[in-house]
């Protein structure tokens, strides 16, 4: 493959992940389009333009570029977007007829939708990355419209490939949706070690300015999804009496102010206004001072496709506690390199913290086998995945398009 078309309508790889529409996702199409693009593949990345001034073409890198396309209004807001994925694939298909890609990757359910209407027109083949499902989102409480549902439904009917993350996602595709598990492959997502790896925890809490009280950590969106109210309340919990906690990351989707507000509420009714600080969203590569500063990282998600945040946690040896639901599973090796904890009980994830911060040995273990257990996990591993797959597309016959 020489040239591959990647959907992101959404969302763009350049935008601010831990905020708003941006996270792992935003990481995971930029990651893989740099990585493809160092392995000869060309990646030409289409997002919906949601800014007067973006200009239209965006060169990133040798081989990855962002083409803008406009559909709707800039500021169109997100549960609007469906309306405006025909006009968006209207606009992908002019520039297809320059760029030729061999293949179309697309990421979420929105792009799913607009890549199987370029899929048809142009006969190529269509692979799909979801990131996250209506279905197993309505499992923890936070339903999506069925239309959603549906829609995914369709485009893993006529996807070529589906991409799972991991083998809970690959059992959800089947469970929830009875995709076809001949056309699922794993290909787990990696982590840039350039910038993630171990280093020491003094000099990270020197360039942070803070001191070395123990320093629990939360990194991402913030919205009922992914369980801050957890990490507060693990906090309260805790037996140190000088742990704290911080929160790296903005308000997402549309209950993420309330749940900012109700956070900041449970933190006043707990009494932990002096140990709970809240950080702007940074960006990705400066996250790695902070992961090295923490002595436990909180992953507390309700459900979790993969879970970025804890694989780049533990390339810089950084244990996790997390709960026990999708990537995690893979990504926390239990008793090993972090805790998984079953169900959302705070005082469990405060007995797995308190284990790790009261007992320097256990931390250094749990520090040295998480770093090692992450470097099974490298973009470039990804993109070769990637490539090996779609170099057998072209000899298959199309799934066909209902
Ligand atoms: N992230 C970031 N800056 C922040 C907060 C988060 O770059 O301030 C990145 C983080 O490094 C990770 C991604 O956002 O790569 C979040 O991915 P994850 O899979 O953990 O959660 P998702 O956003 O996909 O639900």
């Amino acid at each position: 493959m020489k040239r591959l078309a990647v959907l992101s309508l959404h969302t763009s790889p350049l935008a601010q992940a831990g905020v708003g529409d941006g996270g792992g996702m935003n990481v995971y199409v930029r990651e893989f389009a740099t990585a493809l693009a160092q392995t000869g593949v060309h990646c030409r990345v289409y997002v919906r333009a949601w800014n007067k001034q973006l200009p239209r073409f965006v060169e990133v890198e040798p081989g990855f570029e962002i083409v803008h396309i406009q559909a709707g209004p800039c500021d169109v807001p997100k549960d609007q977007l469906p309306q405006h994925v025909d006009e968006f694939a209207r606009g992908v298909a002019e520039d297809f007829r320059t760029f030729e890609p061999e293949a179309i990757h697309a990421n979420y359910w929105l792009s799913g939708v607009a890549g199987n209407a370029l899929k048809r027109e142009f006969d190529l083949p269509l692979i799909s990355t979801f990131h996250t499902l209506a279905r197993v989102k309505a499992e923890s409480g936070d339903y999506e419209p069925e239309s959603r549902a549906r829609a995914e439904s369709d485009v893993m009917g006529c996807s070529d490939v589906v991409m799972s993350n991991c083998d809970a996602e690959s059992e959800q595709l089947v469970n929830f949706y009875d995709a076809d598990p001949a056309r699922i492959e794993v290909i787990p997502p990696g982590v840039d070690h350039a910038f993630f790896s171990p280093g020491p925890k003094s000099g990270a809490r020197w360039a942070l300015n803070t001191d070395d009280r123990p320093l629990l950590l939360f990194v991402g969106r913030i919205q009922p999804l992914k369980g801050v109210d957890v990490a507060v309340k693990a906090l309260a919990a805790s037996k140190h009496p000088e742990a704290r906690l911080w929160i790296v990351g903005g308000a997402s989707g549309t209950q993420g102010a309330s749940e900012l507000a109700h956070i900041k509420q449970l933190i006043a009714n707990l009494d932990l206004e002096d140990r709970v600080e809240f950080h702007p969203p940074q960006p990705h590569h400066l996250l790695s001072t902070y992961y090295r500063a923490a002595d436990v990282v909180l992953v507390p998600s309700k459900s979790e496709s993969f879970g970025l945040v804890a694989l780049e946690a533990a390339a810089c040896g950084t244990p996790c506690v997390a709960s026990a639901v999708g990537g995690l599973l893979t990504l926390v090796d239990e008793g090993q390199t972090g805790y998984l904890i079953d169900g959302r009980d705070p005082q469990e994830y405060a007995e797995a913290i308190d284990r790790i911060l009261f007992d320097p040995a256990l931390a250094t273990e749990l520090s040295n086998n998480a770093a090692k257990h992450a470097l099974n996990y490298t973009w470039c591993e990804s993109a070769k995945k990637l490539v090996a797959i779609a170099s057998t597309l072209a000899d298959r016959r199309l799934a066909p398009c209902e």
